[in-house]
């Protein structure tokens, strides 16, 4: 189990290192900005939809390893999902980082994300582990157009 684990860290630290989609969407469609002060992070998620799925997905912002490896693999796993796909998925990395589902990080369907199935561990961490996933709802939930300030 000890080298899975430190399978699991590499993994984190090499999207928090090198994070997946870490951009600016110029044609977001949905955007919001999430803040956890218990640790400093702070990302902003963009959305691009077609309809119902989610066409593009990009981020940024700043925060611990966690938070942005999270927010990295967040985005590689819900580029063409629907938005019910996506709250679905958000339910079962919820239940996961929370310790909650019963089988610890044995979630099929979470794929890759399993990795932040030890956050449930450090209960200080679920936040970071969230946060983009929290910031994702309230940019599906957010009707206005993206702001320019151009
Ligand atoms: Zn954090």
């Amino acid at each position: 189990m000890a080298d899975l684990r430190d399978l699991y860290q590499e993994v984190i630290l090499e999207h928090s290192k090198a994070p997946r989609n870490y951009r600016e969407l110029k044609a977001a469609d949905h955007k919001a900005e999430g803040f956890n002060p218990l640790c400093g992070d702070r990302f902003t998620v963009f959305l691009e939809m077609d309809g119902d799925s989610i066409k593009d997905i990009g981020f940024q912002g700043s925060g611990c390893a966690i938070s942005k490896a999270s927010a990295s693999m967040m985005t590689q796993s819900l580029k063409g999902k629907t938005r019910k796909e996506a709250e679905e998925l958000f339910n079962r990395f919820h239940g996961v980082v929370t310790g909650q589902s019963a089988e610890n990080g044995d979630e099929p369907a979470l794929g890759k994300l399993a990795v932040f199935s030890g956050v449930s561990e450090f209960p200080t961490r679920v936040k970071c582990a969230t946060l983009a996933w929290h910031t994702l709802t309230a940019a599906l939930e957010g009707t206005q157009e993206a702001i320019s300030t151009e």
